[in-house]
């Protein structure tokens, strides 16, 4: 540790510039992700039933392919236009070409994104648990906004999520790795039954499946004993968003984003959120 000591006050501004470039490439995932499913789902319903895929349909898009352009005039985002947030400026939150408004999510989500490594990288210092910290700070942020999005946690970020947290824990990278596997569990059962139970009572679902895979990847990550934290955070989180976004009844409402939100408060704030809830539950009597 000794030798990395003087390394330490480059750590956040790195991270922060680490930050804005992967909150650029978040971007990137967060518009992609949901649109590669969709195609995936109408190629794979196309062959079961013996019809033949469109040329567009066929035509490779991943996270790489194609090259981004504008959705207005097609024309190419160049590479100075990519710099995060930069270019924005530079281009006054506009297309180079057609003068189509960009919008303001792209900048927010790298400055989102650098402030959150920021906060990682102070916390934790240069460390294994700034490193897990970043994967699990972009990965969360990319579910929050798909989901909010699209009302889906994708198993493609959710299930790598689970088995990193697992693999960050082999030795003991937060929790033990006991309690990594509990954690992963007893996450997913958790929210499956309550889910079950709720069904039972009102015969309506009131949560997807991929709540219960982020709360089982949130378990591997922070252990078993952070679960009932995570999840009254998160259903606090939730009650206040829904009611500030005036969601109606019977509307649907995304439980991701809070679940995300909860579950990196928790990592980022680990001593400071356990003193706190200490605090409130001598402050009120128990
Ligand atoms: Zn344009």
């Amino acid at each position: 540790m000794s030798g990395w000591n003087m390394w330490v006050p480059f750590a956040v501004p790195l991270a922060a510039l680490f930050g804005l470039l992967v909150g650029s490439f978040l971007n990137v995932v967060i518009y992609r992700v949901p649109l590669m499913m969709e195609r995936e789902w109408t190629l794979f319903a196309k062959t079961h039933l013996g019809q033949t895929p469109t040329a567009a349909e066929l035509q490779p898009f991943n996270l790489i392919k194609p090259d981004s352009c504008c959705p207005q005039c097609q024309s190419p985002v160049r590479a100075w236009q990519n710099i995060p947030v930069i270019s924005y400026l530079l281009l006054g939150g506009k297309c180079g070409s057609c003068k189509m408004p960009i919008s303001k999510r792209y900048p927010l989500v790298e400055l989102l994104t650098a402030a959150l490594f920021a906060l990682v990288a102070w916390q934790y210092g240069w460390s294994w648990l700034t490193l897990g910290g970043l994967v699990l700070t972009a990965m969360l942020v990319a579910l929050a906004f798909i989901d909010a999005d699209t009302q889906y946690l994708p198993d493609q970020i959710t299930l790598p999520l689970l088995w990193l947290g697992l693999l960050f824990n082999w030795n003991g990278g937060m929790v033990s790795l006991q309690s990594a596997v509990a954690g992963a569990v007893a996450g997913y059962l958790s929210l499956w039954l309550l889910c079950w139970l709720y069904k039972l009572a009102t015969g309506k679902i009131g949560m997807g499946g991929g709540d219960f895979k982020l709360l089982a990847a949130l378990g591997a990550w922070l252990g078993i004993g952070a679960l009932p934290v995570v999840v009254f955070l998160a259903a606090l989180i939730g009650i206040f968003a829904a009611a500030a976004m005036r969601v109606g009844k019977g509307q649907q409402f995304a439980f991701g984003p809070s679940l995300a939100v909860a579950g990196w408060l928790v990592f980022a704030a680990n001593q400071q959120v356990a003193a706190a809830i200490g605090w409130w539950l001598r402050a009120s009597g128990f």
